[in-house]
């Protein structure tokens, strides 16, 4: 099968650490052109401007988006309105209605747009949607902590507005939260842990309400040193699943599953989808995580604590 073309934008951590040694792999994928301001691959023609690319290689029928998102929108609009299907990093938008102006464009140039969200692809998080159905909750803990001098180090977009601060990582547990819990849940309460000096929260509580009446919560850091604690833990009336390591491993009543590292197979599946949708002319566009990062942004109780440096 002749794999479709396909323009990475936005060269920094996340596309060198997984687009593109993803796409270098990919059977339904040839990474055919680049475009960032400073960043460069290897053996493929490389742009610092979108419209040149996009001028310049018509062949190039996709557009992966790696860059923050309040910069993406530009880009995003740009290729859509070229007739270019896109693909966007999580979180998908910097707002909204931006998405949604998105949406509308993909719908009008009869191309496909797909809002990743990387974490649902970690191995155990269609195991853990499938055990919970038909599950009574009882409890349902989110605890997600990181260093965001590991994950982004010296990226001061993140403490941007825009930038989400911890939400960005913490978006990822929202993502899973999402997919696996059956019944919908909402914000009711936060608290965002603002350092004086920024703009964006380095840390967060969230509750939620939940139908049936069941706890719900999430606990973020992203100035926890030490290993990274990526962990959802459901209590239900048949028994204690604790999804750990951001989905690569699964403990039923203390009996574990693993697979891999962290991350490990999630960008490949995220690759096969798009080809999956391209094929079909389908978008996919799934706004539920990000509406909770923005509920509880409005929310939110806001704390300050002390200034954040690198
Ligand atoms: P990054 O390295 O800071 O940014 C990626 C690239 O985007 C930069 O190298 C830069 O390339 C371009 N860029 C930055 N600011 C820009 C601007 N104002 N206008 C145009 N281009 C700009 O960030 P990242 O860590 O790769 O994260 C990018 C996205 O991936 C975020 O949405 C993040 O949530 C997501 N993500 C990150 C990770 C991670 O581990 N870091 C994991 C999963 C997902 P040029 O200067 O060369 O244009």
């Amino acid at each position: 099968m002749t794999r479709r073309k396909i323009a990475l934008a936005g060269i920094g951590k996340i596309a060198t650490d997984q687009h593109i040694p993803t796409l270098a792999s990919s059977p339904d994928w040839e990474l055919a052109a680049a475009v960032s301001r400073h960043g460069r691959v290897e053996g493929v023609p490389n742009f610092t401007d979108m419209d040149e690319m996009l001028a310049a290689h018509p062949e190039v029928g996709t557009v992966s988006l790696c860059m923050p998102p309040v910069p993406r929108f530009a880009y995003a609009e740009a290729a859509l309105k070229a007739g270019r299907n896109v693909m966007l990093e999580k979180p998908p938008g910097a707002t909204l209605s931006e998405v949604h102006a998105l949406e509308n464009l993909a719908r009008e140039a009869g191309v496909v747009l797909y809002a990743t969200w990387h974490s649902r692809e970690a191995a155990f998080v269609a195991p853990a949607a499938a055990w919970l159905k038909g599950r009574r909750l009882k409890r349902f803990t989110v605890t997600w902590k990181e260093d965001v001098r590991k994950w982004h180090p010296g990226q001061d977009w993140v403490f941007e507005p825009g930038g989400m601060g911890v939400f960005d990582p913490g978006i990822n547990a929202l993502s899973i939260v999402t997919a696996i819990l059956p019944d919908p849940i909402h914000v009711t309460r936060a608290t965002l842990e603002m350092p004086e000096n920024r703009q964006t929260p380095i840390a967060a509580t969230l509750a939620f309400h939940h139908p049936q009446g069941a706890e719900v919560t999430a606990t973020m850091d992203w100035d926890h040193s030490g290993d990274d604690v990526w962990r959802i833990e459901a209590v239900t009336d048949g028994g204690t699943m604790t999804l750990d390591r951001g989905g690569a491993e699964m403990r039923i009543d203390g009996s574990v599953q693993s697979a891999g590292d962290g991350l490990h197979g999630e960008y490949p599946r995220l690759y096969a989808q798009m080809a999956r949708l391209v094929e079909d002319g389908r978008s996919d566009v799934d706004l539920s995580p990000a509406r909770h990062v923005w509920d509880a942004m409005t929310l939110g109780r806001r704390k300050i604590v002390a200034p954040f440096h690198w």
